[in-house]
């Protein structure tokens, strides 16, 4: 299998300019299910009291997540869904100038950010299959890298490196360097590629794991992230936590979504066989689409982007004409392979 990835676009250029409304919204690996009744009523039951502020700094979010983990709240920084986490994570750890290694494509956010931050990006190109080249992100590494992200699984193609390789990396990278490790859609592993977070940690204190609640939790619209890692380390990132930044409606949410693991469990298992499915049918019209762990696919173009905008079906396109598309909507499954059947 060989796939062409090349840069991805710019918000403007993903948002597009078509006044016609898309059938179907893929673009931006949102999880397909509505909030759980459940979390619904808990954040509602918070609404009622928004003339009040929340905390000015959070402490009930972090202890609830470092709880639910077994980590101590010292560990943990929310913040506005994990790009707001990010940013905090650049800003605190990064001086303007510095580097930031990670793989290209990669979540548009990062150089974004990057930009926003005034950082240097060094960008180095996923493999032939998709995969992040943790290797040539080592050699990218100098005495200006000021930080590495490394995304398991990765965004757009849905790989997720060994977890012997990744171990290699962090043991190749030196000390002084913080790592990202973003595990935006780290639920939707399967057992067999799960690592666990603590034992990277209590070998490489350089470790920052990034997570979200926008994507296997479906509460995007919430925007609720953390990451976790040493405490010192996470000192420093708190310092630019910003006051009142963390809505109420956060906790409660997060709260409700843990007591609700067993549904959601089950929505992730709905999500990760529509994805197979539809993967398989795709590979069968001889589309090369690699095998992804997450909420979404990768379809190598060219093509692919401008079929599926022409069936109404709006992707995150890729100038090669690629797309990645979120999955798990039967209906919006069903469009997609409908569009691409005959493309082949
Ligand atoms: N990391 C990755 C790899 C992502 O794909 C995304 C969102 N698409 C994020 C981080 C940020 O997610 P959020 O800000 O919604 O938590």
């Amino acid at each position: 299998m060989s796939i062409r990835l090349v840069e991805e676009t710019t918000p403007s250029q993903r948002r597009g300019s078509s006044p016609v409304q898309p059938r179907f919204d893929l673009t931006l690996s949102e999880n397909p299910f509505p909030p759980l009744p459940s979390v619904l009523r808990a954040v509602n039951s918070v609404l009622a009291q928004a003339n009040r502020y929340p905390e000015f700094l959070p402490r009930r979010l972090p202890k609830l997540i470092a709880h639910h983990l077994g980590l101590h709240s010292d560990q943990v920084v929310v913040g506005s869904g994990a790009t707001g986490v990010a940013m905090q994570i650049i800003q605190s750890l990064m001086r303007p100038g510095a580097g930031m290694v990670y793989a290209t494509p990669t979540f548009d956010g990062y150089p974004i950010m990057a930009e926003m931050a005034g950082v240097e990006v060094v960008p180095v190109p996923l493999d032939s299959a998709g995969n992040q080249d943790l290797w040539a992100m080592t050699r990218a590494i100098d005495k200006r890298t000021g930080l590495v992200v490394v995304c398991r699984p990765h965004n757009p193609t849905g790989t997720v490196v060994s977890a012997s390789e990744l171990k290699a990396f962090l043991g190749a990278v030196p000390a002084r360097v913080p790592v990202i490790l973003d595990e935006a859609y780290v639920e939707f592993l399967g057992a067999a590629e799960y690592i666990d977070p603590l034992a990277l940690l209590s070998k490489h204190p350089n470790l920052l794991v990034l997570r979200t609640f926008s994507k296997a939790y479906g509460l995007a619209g919430l925007r609720i992230g953390y990451a976790f890692g040493r405490p010192e380390m996470m000192a420093r990132v708190r310092r630019l936590q910003l006051p009142f930044g963390v809505s109420s409606a956060a906790v409660a949410a997060v709260s409700a979504s843990y007591a609700a693991e067993p549904e959601l469990a089950m929505r992730t298992m709905r999500i990760t066989a529509a994805r197979e499915s539809l993967r398989n049918a795709l590979r069968r019209c001889g589309i090369a689409v690699p095998l992804s762990h997450a909420n979404f696919l990768y379809l190598p173009g060219p093509g692919v982007a401008t079929a599926l905008r022409r069936a109404g079906i709006a992707a995150k396109a890729y100038p090669d004409g690629s797309a990645r598309i979120s999955v798990g909507d039967p209906e919006a499954d069903h469009a997609v392979l409908q569009a691409l059947e005959t493309l082949r």
